[in-house]
């Protein structure tokens, strides 16, 4: 346990850390301009862009997922207002919230129930668009609903996606693949919930399991696609496509925003709360809405204690060279969406000055939470996406002006079996 204690040297708060204390750390390079230019663009043209490609798929989206008609082929969750909410957390822990509490609401996404339908979705798209216009099947400009013919499907059935994932990544990605004739191929994590597995292999995708965790899963899954020509591997530790896709979130949320005469300035900042695995979603959505909202907006990304990866990276500089088993953490959480050791470096080295601070939640906390916010708000949220309901109590904000958003990662897919035995655990 050397690396422990000499990083312990550097940065005292490791020490707690690696006791699976529940931390609050706030970024110390928040809003500083680093060094090293970026070589990944990306602006916020790119994410209207993106945001254009899921509306012509809509009629094709609208077609193969009976749920979505009534949102015209559009993906995207409630804003909802907390209050109840907010008034418990204040009672059960004591201390005022100021500004107002809301939860998006991403456990209600449709097709796959999570944040993953964001990103995950958008990618396995934006390649069967390249393919379908390569080929020649179709233009910018055609009738998306042709997606969903024989034709396409036929086509698609030559080539095979690939992903590592912890659970919901591989939901997003095996059912629109599955929808749109692919091949499919995920390799899952020993953290993944069986009811995950289960629901894939209905959808007809290929799951691979694996004992390690979720880095090595993404690993074998990056060089089975490497070996053959007609495989597209969703890299999720350092895919642009699937970044881009969560960023067009913030788009959604604005109008959201504005829709609700909420205000966002210099008196009125937003805090946004972020459930944080490998960092792709959270990094995704805190880049977009960065880019809309400037420094008004701060992202905080909260972490299992058991799995504190993108801390522990952006706090030591580090990244992906350090795993949470080198402060001794083993990576065991109820929240297994976000049960990730080590972060990207991608999105680390992106976003390390955009993300205004962090905090851990202990998985007893965690079903608490997730408790809490059905009893009083009817919102069906899974272990992971809970850990955002902790945020304002952790932030501490003193502007009374502020909103904070609670971004509830996921939670409808979850079978009632395994929802009612956590709802349990949260009232003991
Ligand atoms: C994957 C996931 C996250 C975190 O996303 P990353 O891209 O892994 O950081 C948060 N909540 C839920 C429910 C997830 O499935």
């Amino acid at each position: 346990m050397e690396t422990k204690y000499t990083l312990a040297e550097q940065w005292p708060l490791i020490t707690e850390i690696s006791r699976k204390k529940e931390i609050f750390w706030e970024n110390p390079i928040y809003g500083k301009i680093m060094e090293a230019p970026q070589d990944f663009e990306l602006t916020l043209e790119d994410i209207r862009e993106a945001d254009a490609r899921l509306r012509r798929f809509a009629p094709f989206i609208k077609q193969a997922f009976d749920e979505t008609v009534k949102d015209e082929g559009i993906n995207e969750s409630p804003l909802l207002p907390a209050e109840r909410l907010q008034a418990h957390l204040e009672k059960e822990f004591h201390r005022i919230i100021k500004g107002s509490c809301f939860i998006k609401a991403d456990n209600a996404l449709t097709v796959s129930g999570s944040v993953k339908a964001r990103g995950g979705i958008y990618e396995v798209l934006k390649y069967a668009e390249e393919l379908a216009v390569n080929e020649g099947l179709i233009g910018l400009d055609g009738d998306y609903s042709l997606f969903s013919s024989e034709t396409f499907k036929t086509f698609f059935s030559d080539y095979t996606i690939i992903c590592g994932s912890t659970g919901n990544l591989g939901l997003s990605i095996g059912i629109i693949s599955a929808a749109l004739g692919f091949k499919v191929t995920i390799h899952m994590s020993s953290d993944a919930k069986q009811w995950k597995k289960d629901l894939l292999r209905e959808h007809g995708a290929e799951v691979v399991e694996h004992e390690d965790d979720y880095s090595k899963a993404v690993d074998v899954g990056r060089q089975a696609a490497i070996s053959d020509r007609n495989s597209y591997f969703v890299d999720d530790e350092n895919s642009k496509p699937l970044f881009t896709g969560y960023a067009v979130a913030a788009l959604r949320l604005q109008k959201q925003l504005d829709e609700a005469g909420i205000t966002v300035d210099e008196e009125h900042p937003l805090y946004v709360y972020l459930p944080c695995g490998v960092g792709s979603a959270p990094g995704g959505i805190s880049f977009g809405l960065k880019k809309v909202y400037g420094q008004h907006v701060h992202p905080v990304f909260a972490e299992p204690v058991a799995a504190p990866s993108m801390l522990l990276g952006v706090m030591t500089g580090r990244h992906n060279a350090l795993s949470v088993r080198d402060i001794g953490l083993d990576n065991i959480t109820i929240a297994d969406g976000l049960a990730v050791g080590r972060p990207s470096k991608f999105i680390g080295k992106l976003m390390e000055n955009q993300i205004h601070s962090f905090y851990t939640v202990a998985d007893e906390q965690l079903y608490r939470l997730l408790a809490m916010t059905y009893d009083t708000e009817g919102v069906k949220a899974e272990p992971s996406a809970a850990a955002s309901f902790m945020g304002p109590l952790r932030t501490a904000v003193e502007e009374g002006g502020a909103t904070h958003v609670l971004w509830c990662t996921g939670g409808s897919m979850v079978p009632e079996e395994v929802w009612q035995s956590d709802y349990q655990q949260g009232k003991i």
